[in-house]
Protein backbone atom coordinates (compact mmCIF):
# COMPACT_ATOMS: atom_id res chain seq x y z
CA UNK A 1 0.00 0.00 0.00
CA UNK A 2 1.22 3.40 -1.03
CA UNK A 3 0.32 5.93 1.37
CA UNK A 4 1.04 9.82 0.84
CA UNK A 5 1.11 12.70 3.02
CA UNK A 6 -0.53 15.87 1.76
CA UNK A 7 -0.32 19.46 2.61
CA UNK A 8 -2.85 22.61 1.56
CA UNK A 9 -0.61 25.10 3.15
CA UNK A 10 -2.65 28.46 2.93
CA UNK A 11 -1.92 31.88 4.29
CA UNK A 12 -4.57 30.98 7.87
CA UNK A 13 -4.49 27.28 8.26
CA UNK A 14 -2.10 24.62 6.77
CA UNK A 15 -5.07 21.43 5.63
CA UNK A 16 -2.63 17.88 6.50
CA UNK A 17 -3.39 14.92 5.47
CA UNK A 18 -2.62 11.23 5.06
CA UNK A 19 -4.28 8.80 2.51
CA UNK A 20 -4.16 7.62 -1.20
CA UNK A 21 -6.82 9.65 -2.43
CA UNK A 22 -10.40 11.47 -1.78
CA UNK A 23 -11.77 8.54 -0.85
CA UNK A 24 -9.16 7.33 1.48
CA UNK A 25 -8.08 9.83 3.81
CA UNK A 26 -7.42 8.36 7.20
CA UNK A 27 -6.23 11.45 9.17
CA UNK A 28 -7.18 15.36 8.39
CA UNK A 29 -6.02 18.11 10.55
CA UNK A 30 -5.99 22.14 10.20
CA UNK A 31 -3.14 24.02 11.96
CA UNK A 32 -3.17 27.02 12.44
CA UNK A 33 -0.68 29.39 9.90
CA UNK A 34 1.26 31.54 13.18
CA UNK A 35 5.32 31.83 12.35
CA UNK A 36 7.14 29.11 10.30
CA UNK A 37 8.66 27.88 13.13
CA UNK A 38 5.77 26.92 14.64
CA UNK A 39 3.67 26.21 12.14
CA UNK A 40 6.30 23.97 10.70
CA UNK A 41 7.07 22.28 13.94
CA UNK A 42 3.60 21.63 14.33
CA UNK A 43 3.34 19.46 10.64
CA UNK A 44 6.23 17.30 11.10
CA UNK A 45 4.64 16.30 14.24
CA UNK A 46 1.37 15.48 12.30
CA UNK A 47 3.30 13.35 10.51
CA UNK A 48 5.33 11.27 12.40
CA UNK A 49 2.21 11.16 14.91
CA UNK A 50 0.52 8.97 11.38
CA UNK A 51 3.37 7.63 10.01
CA UNK A 52 3.70 5.79 13.28
CA UNK A 53 -0.15 4.95 13.33
CA UNK A 54 -0.58 3.80 9.88
CA UNK A 55 2.96 2.99 8.61
CA UNK A 56 5.40 4.70 6.54
CA UNK A 57 4.18 7.86 3.99
CA UNK A 58 6.08 7.45 0.44
CA UNK A 59 6.21 10.72 -0.38
CA UNK A 60 4.79 14.11 1.11
CA UNK A 61 2.91 17.00 -1.63
CA UNK A 62 2.81 20.31 -0.63
CA UNK A 63 0.27 22.74 -2.35
CA UNK A 64 1.19 26.31 -0.82
CA UNK A 65 0.41 29.87 -0.52
CA UNK A 66 2.89 31.69 -2.56
CA UNK A 67 4.76 33.38 -4.24
CA UNK A 68 7.19 30.23 -4.51
CA UNK A 69 9.87 29.11 -5.71
CA UNK A 70 9.40 26.21 -8.25
CA UNK A 71 12.74 26.35 -10.39
CA UNK A 72 14.02 22.49 -10.03
CA UNK A 73 17.90 23.69 -10.36
CA UNK A 74 17.67 26.65 -8.22
CA UNK A 75 18.95 27.08 -4.74
CA UNK A 76 15.56 27.91 -2.86
CA UNK A 77 13.36 25.67 -4.76
CA UNK A 78 10.61 25.39 -2.98
CA UNK A 79 10.68 28.02 -0.76
CA UNK A 80 7.95 30.86 0.09
CA UNK A 81 9.58 33.59 -0.92
CA UNK A 82 8.27 37.10 -1.83
CA UNK A 83 4.90 36.88 0.12
CA UNK A 84 3.66 40.00 2.34
CA UNK A 85 2.43 37.10 4.88
CA UNK A 86 4.49 38.85 7.54
CA UNK A 87 7.18 36.40 9.06
CA UNK A 88 7.02 34.03 6.11
CA UNK A 89 8.91 35.55 3.38
CA UNK A 90 12.00 33.46 2.45
CA UNK A 91 10.65 30.54 4.22
CA UNK A 92 11.88 26.96 3.10
CA UNK A 93 9.27 24.73 3.06
CA UNK A 94 9.77 21.56 0.95
CA UNK A 95 13.31 21.15 1.36
CA UNK A 96 12.76 21.28 5.32
CA UNK A 97 10.21 19.13 5.48
CA UNK A 98 11.92 16.59 3.41
CA UNK A 99 14.81 16.76 5.43
CA UNK A 100 12.79 16.41 8.83
CA UNK A 101 10.39 13.84 7.42
CA UNK A 102 12.76 11.77 5.79
CA UNK A 103 10.89 11.50 2.47
CA UNK A 104 10.48 12.72 -1.19
CA UNK A 105 8.30 16.53 -1.34
CA UNK A 106 6.69 17.10 -4.36
CA UNK A 107 5.85 20.97 -4.31
CA UNK A 108 3.78 23.43 -6.21
CA UNK A 109 1.11 26.16 -5.90
CA UNK A 110 -2.26 25.58 -3.95
CA UNK A 111 -3.65 26.31 -7.32
CA UNK A 112 -1.76 24.13 -9.40
CA UNK A 113 -2.47 21.76 -6.88
CA UNK A 114 -6.16 21.92 -7.32
CA UNK A 115 -5.83 21.79 -10.64
CA UNK A 116 -4.58 18.47 -10.31
CA UNK A 117 -6.74 17.22 -8.37
CA UNK A 118 -9.66 18.18 -10.46
CA UNK A 119 -7.79 16.30 -13.43
CA UNK A 120 -7.46 12.80 -11.51
CA UNK A 121 -10.25 12.71 -9.62
CA UNK A 122 -12.59 15.52 -10.21
CA UNK A 123 -14.26 18.05 -12.67
CA UNK A 124 -10.89 17.30 -15.29
CA UNK A 125 -10.96 13.43 -15.03
CA UNK A 126 -10.25 11.78 -18.33
CA UNK A 127 -8.63 15.06 -19.67
CA UNK A 128 -5.24 16.12 -20.49
CA UNK A 129 -5.36 19.80 -19.44
CA UNK A 130 -7.45 22.01 -17.45
CA UNK A 131 -7.51 25.33 -15.74
CA UNK A 132 -8.19 25.68 -12.10
CA UNK A 133 -9.17 29.08 -11.02
CA UNK A 134 -10.37 30.16 -7.60
CA UNK A 135 -12.48 33.16 -6.86
CA UNK A 136 -12.62 34.35 -2.71
CA UNK A 137 -10.50 36.47 -0.50
CA UNK A 138 -8.40 36.08 -3.29
CA UNK A 139 -8.12 35.33 -6.83
CA UNK A 140 -5.48 32.62 -8.26
CA UNK A 141 -5.44 30.20 -10.92
CA UNK A 142 -3.16 27.46 -12.26
CA UNK A 143 -3.31 24.93 -14.73
CA UNK A 144 -2.22 21.03 -15.89
CA UNK A 145 -1.34 20.59 -19.38
CA UNK A 146 -0.64 17.21 -20.42
CA UNK A 147 -0.45 16.20 -17.17
CA UNK A 148 2.33 18.51 -15.61
CA UNK A 149 1.21 21.45 -13.77
CA UNK A 150 2.70 24.59 -15.86
CA UNK A 151 5.52 26.65 -14.43
CA UNK A 152 8.64 28.44 -15.87
CA UNK A 153 9.93 31.56 -15.10
CA UNK A 154 8.07 31.38 -12.21
CA UNK A 155 4.31 30.24 -11.79
CA UNK A 156 1.39 31.39 -13.80
CA UNK A 157 -0.96 34.59 -11.61
CA UNK A 158 -3.94 34.54 -13.30
CA UNK A 159 -5.27 36.38 -10.48
CA UNK A 160 -3.52 39.44 -11.42
CA UNK A 161 -4.25 39.50 -15.31
CA UNK A 162 -4.86 42.70 -16.97
CA UNK A 163 -8.15 43.15 -18.62
CA UNK A 164 -10.64 45.99 -20.57
CA UNK A 165 -12.23 48.01 -17.90
CA UNK A 166 -15.99 47.42 -18.44
CA UNK A 167 -17.70 50.51 -19.90
CA UNK A 168 -19.80 51.62 -17.26
CA UNK A 169 -17.32 50.74 -14.32
CA UNK A 170 -15.59 53.33 -12.75
CA UNK A 171 -14.33 51.77 -10.05
CA UNK A 172 -10.29 52.21 -9.17
CA UNK A 173 -10.02 48.63 -8.26
CA UNK A 174 -7.90 47.12 -4.59
CA UNK A 175 -4.89 45.56 -6.03
CA UNK A 176 -2.04 46.86 -3.98
CA UNK A 177 0.21 45.86 -6.87
CA UNK A 178 -1.93 47.10 -9.92
CA UNK A 179 -5.18 48.64 -8.58
CA UNK A 180 -7.72 47.45 -11.53
CA UNK A 181 -6.44 44.23 -12.40
CA UNK A 182 -8.60 40.46 -12.27
CA UNK A 183 -8.02 40.16 -8.66
CA UNK A 184 -8.64 44.14 -7.47
CA UNK A 185 -11.87 44.47 -9.62
CA UNK A 186 -13.58 40.78 -8.62
CA UNK A 187 -12.29 39.36 -5.83
CA UNK A 188 -14.87 39.21 -2.67
CA UNK A 189 -12.95 42.23 -1.19
CA UNK A 190 -13.38 44.03 -4.34
CA UNK A 191 -17.04 43.26 -4.40
CA UNK A 192 -17.54 44.40 -0.97
CA UNK A 193 -15.46 47.48 -1.61
CA UNK A 194 -17.42 48.51 -4.86
CA UNK A 195 -20.72 48.02 -2.95
CA UNK A 196 -20.17 48.98 0.59
CA UNK A 197 -21.42 45.53 1.76
CA UNK A 198 -20.14 41.67 1.75
CA UNK A 199 -20.24 39.90 -1.89
CA UNK A 200 -23.20 37.41 -0.09
CA UNK A 201 -24.97 39.87 0.64
CA UNK A 202 -25.76 41.43 -2.70
CA UNK A 203 -28.59 39.28 -3.90
CA UNK A 204 -28.56 37.49 -7.43
CA UNK A 205 -30.52 40.21 -9.12
CA UNK A 206 -28.11 43.05 -7.97
CA UNK A 207 -25.86 44.26 -10.74
CA UNK A 208 -22.96 43.45 -9.00
CA UNK A 209 -23.16 40.02 -10.21
CA UNK A 210 -22.83 41.30 -13.97
CA UNK A 211 -20.18 43.20 -13.89
CA UNK A 212 -18.37 39.88 -11.95
CA UNK A 213 -19.34 38.27 -14.78
CA UNK A 214 -17.94 40.73 -17.32
CA UNK A 215 -14.57 39.99 -15.51
CA UNK A 216 -14.32 36.57 -15.11
CA UNK A 217 -15.95 35.41 -18.12
CA UNK A 218 -13.63 37.36 -20.00
CA UNK A 219 -10.56 36.30 -17.99
CA UNK A 220 -12.38 33.08 -18.74
CA UNK A 221 -11.70 34.09 -22.43
CA UNK A 222 -8.31 35.05 -22.18
CA UNK A 223 -7.28 31.78 -20.37
CA UNK A 224 -8.71 30.11 -23.47
CA UNK A 225 -6.99 31.94 -25.62
CA UNK A 226 -3.51 31.89 -24.22
CA UNK A 227 -3.80 28.22 -22.84
CA UNK A 228 -6.37 26.14 -25.13
CA UNK A 229 -7.07 23.86 -21.86
CA UNK A 230 -9.64 21.08 -22.31
CA UNK A 231 -11.59 22.69 -19.05
CA UNK A 232 -12.03 25.39 -17.28
CA UNK A 233 -12.92 25.16 -13.50
CA UNK A 234 -14.18 27.72 -11.21
CA UNK A 235 -14.23 27.24 -7.35
CA UNK A 236 -13.74 29.49 -4.70
CA UNK A 237 -16.54 31.12 -2.51
CA UNK A 238 -17.47 33.69 -5.25
CA UNK A 239 -18.08 31.23 -8.21
CA UNK A 240 -20.89 29.98 -6.02
CA UNK A 241 -22.77 32.80 -5.95
CA UNK A 242 -26.20 31.30 -7.71
CA UNK A 243 -26.63 31.61 -11.51
CA UNK A 244 -22.78 33.02 -11.21
CA UNK A 245 -21.36 30.75 -13.37
CA UNK A 246 -23.85 30.53 -16.23
CA UNK A 247 -23.08 34.28 -16.87
CA UNK A 248 -19.90 33.73 -17.06
CA UNK A 249 -20.03 31.06 -19.21
CA UNK A 250 -22.44 33.70 -21.52
CA UNK A 251 -19.56 36.16 -21.43
CA UNK A 252 -16.71 33.65 -22.04
CA UNK A 253 -18.89 32.76 -25.36
CA UNK A 254 -19.67 36.33 -26.16
CA UNK A 255 -16.02 37.48 -25.60
CA UNK A 256 -14.50 34.96 -28.07
CA UNK A 257 -16.78 36.05 -30.64
CA UNK A 258 -16.92 33.25 -32.56
CA UNK A 259 -13.12 33.14 -33.21
CA UNK A 260 -12.28 29.92 -31.05
CA UNK A 261 -14.04 27.14 -33.15
CA UNK A 262 -14.76 24.60 -31.33
CA UNK A 263 -18.48 22.57 -30.61
CA UNK A 264 -18.29 22.48 -26.46
CA UNK A 265 -17.74 26.73 -26.91
CA UNK A 266 -20.44 27.19 -30.08
CA UNK A 267 -22.59 24.57 -27.93
CA UNK A 268 -22.74 27.40 -24.79
CA UNK A 269 -19.54 26.23 -22.81
CA UNK A 270 -21.82 24.32 -20.82
CA UNK A 271 -19.61 21.11 -20.02
CA UNK A 272 -16.62 23.65 -20.65
CA UNK A 273 -16.58 25.77 -18.01
CA UNK A 274 -17.63 24.07 -14.70
CA UNK A 275 -17.50 24.29 -10.90
CA UNK A 276 -15.36 21.94 -9.16
CA UNK A 277 -15.96 18.22 -8.16
CA UNK A 278 -13.95 17.90 -5.60
CA UNK A 279 -15.03 21.41 -3.68
CA UNK A 280 -12.54 21.83 -0.11
CA UNK A 281 -10.70 19.02 -1.01
CA UNK A 282 -9.13 19.90 -4.38
CA UNK A 283 -6.35 21.08 -2.77
CA UNK A 284 -5.69 18.04 -0.31
CA UNK A 285 -6.29 16.02 -3.60
CA UNK A 286 -3.64 17.68 -5.24
CA UNK A 287 -1.15 17.94 -2.98
CA UNK A 288 -1.80 13.95 -2.74
CA UNK A 289 -1.00 14.18 -6.59
CA UNK A 290 1.90 16.15 -5.97
CA UNK A 291 3.55 13.25 -3.64
CA UNK A 292 2.63 10.55 -6.11
CA UNK A 293 4.51 12.42 -9.11
CA UNK A 294 7.82 12.30 -6.63
CA UNK A 295 6.99 8.88 -4.92
CA UNK A 296 6.66 6.56 -8.05
CA UNK A 297 3.87 4.38 -8.67
ZN1 LIG B 1 -3.06 42.65 -9.21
Amino acid sequence: MTLYGGIEAGGTKWICAVGTGPDDLRAHERIDTTDPETTLATVVNFFRRQAGEHGPLVALGVASFGPVDLSPDSPTWGFITSTPKPGWAHTDVAGRLSRQLGVPVGFDTDVNGAALGELRWGAGRGLGSVAYVTVGTGIGGGAVIRGEPVHGLIHPEMGHLMLPKHPEDDFAGICLYHGACLEGLASGPAIAARWGRPAETLPADHRAWELEAYYLGTAAANLTLALSPERLIFGGGVSKAPGLIEKIRHQLVEGLGGYVQSPIIESGAESYLVAPELGDSAGICGAFELARKVGGS
